[in-house]
């Protein structure tokens, strides 16, 4: 098995201290690569390939818009060419089932075409100003941050890549790129399709290996101009005391806890098969899933009912054999999902279903968990408060619309949330209130490239996708042009 290298400055080199780790199949368990192991060191020689690609040969940030935009169509071409390839690595390597990588997939050539055109677009703008120091004209240019490092999870391996990836490259800036160890693979493969493309060397590097050391060391170096970072909140916060070292930009996408808040006059049925897509898509490693479901109380008992009947429905297996949900990413995340379910017993919640490992036939082998439901819980519930990112949604009960809102903001997140009922003034009465940067109204999940993703509260700073995706990577210039040269006659009072 050769070894699948990191990728600094146009060339793929092994870690500089010669360690490698390997990548396994959560599904089997099975060892799928081995993959060289990034130090510190390597991290620094990322960060001055991109310095120089920037700063010096300027090659790609000088290239115009429509030179720029072409090649990142060739990209987004390359990828849709290489969609089933892609997919397979998603699934095999993190678990996901392989029609939902292939959608990844699908979001991701969309993602380049987007930004392709998008930075063809006006932007910008022109300003009427006052007369104080002469006659002016005042306008605003955009330009790219310069050195971008950008860290991902392993929730969607490609995807939360190319949320990043996409819109700094296309703005013209040059990156280090560090995706989340437990799933590099389809990354790789992308980097391999920007080299393939003819992406200059320096613009795009990839190094892969522990947070701990080269996520720490990207976020407080002083050559890198922006960190932008999705992962769990915790890590948020030590990536924004790192970059207060040289004042960087930063974009944050955390966690989350959304409540999805359902009326007694909704469509009940549309309401339990929008839960299940809100809880149990990804195998609920999914950072606004709907986990927790607040529900008036007078149809509780009849929405448990059928959302279990269709939880315990739900088909588990090997991701590439399409199951309705594949294996946890991990051993250590089911054994942390577990210890979760475990805490919801302890503390009193009723289990209505799911609740332990599945191990049926070759699932014995992996690290599967089956969907999860505790009713009857309540706020202070561990459960309730924290995130699980696993199949496991609560159900709480409320009387009054007050009461459902309270209960909704009732978090230290802030990412997303839904209502679910026949009310249009009420949908949108609601809606308002939910302290959270993605909603949905009698739906759970949608998301779309052209609309703003992002978090309130704990779960982030900026928004990526749309155009302020875009702007996230680009600083703004203020240029103010002396319409008649000469003196203005300040000193002559
Ligand atoms: P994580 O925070 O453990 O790791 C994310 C990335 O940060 C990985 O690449 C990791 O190697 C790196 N890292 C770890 N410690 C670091 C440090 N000290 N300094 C710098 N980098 C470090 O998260 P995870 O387990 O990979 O992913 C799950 C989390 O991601 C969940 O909390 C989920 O809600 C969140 N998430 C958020 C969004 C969003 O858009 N808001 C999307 C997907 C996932």
């Amino acid at each position: 098995m050769s070894v699948k290298k990191l990728y600094i400055n146009g060339e793929w080199v092994e870690g500089s201290e010669g360690k490698t780790f390997l990548s396994t199949n959560p599904a089997t368990g099975e060892v799928l690569a081995e993959i060289a192991q990034a130090s510190v060191k390597d991290a620094k020689r990322a960060v001055a390939a991109a310095k120089k690609s920037f700063y010096v040969t300027r090659e790609w940030r000088d290239m115009d818009s429509q030179a720029r935009g072409d090649m990142i169509l060739k990209i987004a071409d390359a990828i849709e060419k290489n969609k089933d390839e892609l997919a397979r690595l998603d699934a095999m390597d993190m678990g996901k089932p392989l029609r939902e990588a292939a959608g990844d997939v699908d979001d991701a050539v969309h993602c380049f075409r987007y930004y392709a055109g998008l930075i063809k677009t006006p932007h910008g703008g022109a300003y009427d100003v006052n007369a104080g120091f002469g006659e002016m004209h005042s306008y605003t240019v955009h330009e790219p941050v310069g050195v971008c490092a950008e860290i991902t999870p392993w929730n969607y391996p490609l995807l939360m890549g190319v949320w990043k990836l996409a819109p700094s490259i296309a703005a013209g800036n040059s990156v280090v790129f560090k995706p989340a160890t437990v799933c590099v693979l389809s990354c790789i493969r992308l980097f391999e399709i920007f080299e393939e493309c003819g992406l200059p060397k320096g613009v795009a590097n990839l190094v892969m290996g522990p947070g701990e050391s080269i996520g720490n060391e990207l976020a407080s170096s002083p050559d890198v101009d922006m960190v932008t970072f999705t992962g769990s909140t915790s890590v948020g916060q030590s990536i924004m005391r790192q970059a207060a070292t040289n004042v960087k930009k930063i974009g944050l996408e955390l966690g989350g806890k959304s409540p999805n808040v359902i009326f007694a006059d909704a469509d009940l049925e549309g309401a339990v098969e929008w839960a299940m897509i809100g809880i149990f898509f990804n195998q609920g490693e999914v950072c606004s899933a709907g986990s927790r479901i607040i529900i008036e109380e007078s149809v509780k008992d009849e929405f448990v009912k059928r959302l279990a009947e269709r939880a315990n429905a739900i088909t588990l297996g090997n991701p590439l054999d399409n199951p309705d949900m594949g294996p946890l990413v991990s051993e250590s995340q089911m054994n942390r999902v577990m210890g979760y379910i475990e805490k919801g017993k302890a503390e009193g919640a009723t289990l209505v279903c799911g609740g332990e490992r599945y191990t049926e036939g070759e699932c014995a082998k992996g690290y599967f968990v089956r969907p999860t439901i505790f009713d009857n819980c309540t706020s202070d519930m561990t459960i309730v408060r924290e995130e699980i990112f696993g199949p496991v949604v609560t159900v709480q009960t409320f009387k009054t619309e007050q009461e459902a809102i309270a209960m909704a903001n009732d978090t230290s997140y802030g990412l997303a949330g839904a209502v679910f009922t026949a009310d249009g003034s009420r949908a949108l009465r609601v809606i308002r209130e939910i302290r959270a940067g993605i909603t949905w109204i009698n739906c759970y999940n949608p998301t779309y490239n052209e609309a703003p993703w992002g978090g309130y509260k704990m779960s982030g700073i900026g928004r990526e996708l749309g155009i302020h995706g875009l702007e996230e990577y680009q600083e703004i210039k203020q240029i103010n042009i002396n319409l008649k040269p000469g003196i203005v006659g300040w000193y002559e009072h």
